[in-house]
């Protein structure tokens, strides 16, 4: 018996930060499901090995997202292999943690330009691709620091909320042209930005007290969010914001009050 059409049979997509972690968990699920994959990343020998263990139905290309020759590059290269790009997930990001009153304008101008700027920069020239086709989906990887605030995220905070709203600018103009843009906001994940110590499972659901899930995420749940996104079976979702955190951002729980955890 044949094996049966995965969910994204016959579409290419180009993942940025791809070849680890949430972006090398998605390279993964979308080729699993059928898919063309561009594995985009700074780190070509991850990238490239992610890749070579996938197949001829993947392959790597070099990208910096902040530089606007390498988006162009990642484009041209997507074009040539596999002849279009019906999906883009703009998933590459970094992390700082400091204040306002610490961070200089070299470190906040950083991660703007990485979160954000990079976001705007793989729209702006993979859109015009998925455009001449009249159809397509991007998916925007944002966080739930996109909807709220915390401290020490001055830029990253800034950066996601960034994404959240070009996201809606995107879902507007391009969604007439038969194009779906969404972001997707993770809570924590076990990454290497979520999890930067390695620090043992156990002990990282023991700092999840707030989460109704009473636990941390896995890279693969956030992945199985932008399949769904980037997939036919969301047809007719544009501009929509998907929360992937466990239940963190519905609310705050009341400790040692009915309904919290352990009462
Ligand atoms: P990660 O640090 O483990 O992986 C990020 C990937 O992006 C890496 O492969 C890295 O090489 C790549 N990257 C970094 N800078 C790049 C650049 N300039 N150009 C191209 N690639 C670059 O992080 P992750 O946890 O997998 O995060 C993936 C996305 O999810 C990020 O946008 C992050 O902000 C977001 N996010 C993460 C969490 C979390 O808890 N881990 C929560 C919410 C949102």
């Amino acid at each position: 018996m044949s094996k049966p059409a995965g969910r994204l049979a016959g579409k290419t997509a180009i993942i940025t930060g791809g070849a680890r972690a949430m972006g090398g968990a998605t390279s993964q699920l979308f080729a699993d499901e059928g898919a063309e994959v561009v594995i985009a990343d700074v780190l070509a020998d991850e990238g490239a090995a992610l890749a070579a263990s996938i197949g001829s139905t993947a392959m790597f290309q070099k990208l910096d997202v902040s530089n606007e020759d390498n988006w162009q590059a990642v484009g041209d290269a997507a074009m040539s292999r596999f002849g279009k790009v019906d999906i883009l997930v703009n998933n590459a990001g970094i992390l700082i943690f400091k204040s306002i009153l610490d961070t200089t304008l070299e470190e906040y101008e950083r991660v703007l330009r990485v979160n954000l700027v990079g976001c705007f920069l793989g729209m702006r020239t993979i859109a015009p691709h998925m455009i001449a086709a009249g159809k397509g989906a991007i998916v925007n990887i944002s966080s739930i620091d996109g909807m709220k605030g915390a401290n020490s995220l001055a830029a990253y905070a800034s950066s996601k909320w960034g994404v959240r709203g070009i996201s809606k600018v995107a879902a507007l103009e391009f969604g007439h042209k038969g194009i779906r843009v969404n972001s997707v906001h993770p809570g924590g994940i076990n990454t290497p930005m979520g999890n930067p110590g390695g620090v043992p499972i156990e002990e990282v659901n023991k700092l999840y007290t707030q989460v109704p899930m009473q636990r941390v995420g896995h890279p693969e749940e956030v992945a199985r969010a932008s399949l769904f996104l980037a997939s036919d079976d969301a047809s007719y979702i544009n501009g929509a914001e998907l929360i992937v955190d466990g239940g963190w951002q519905a609310g705050h729980y009341y400790l040692g009050y009915p309904g919290a955890p352990g009462v």
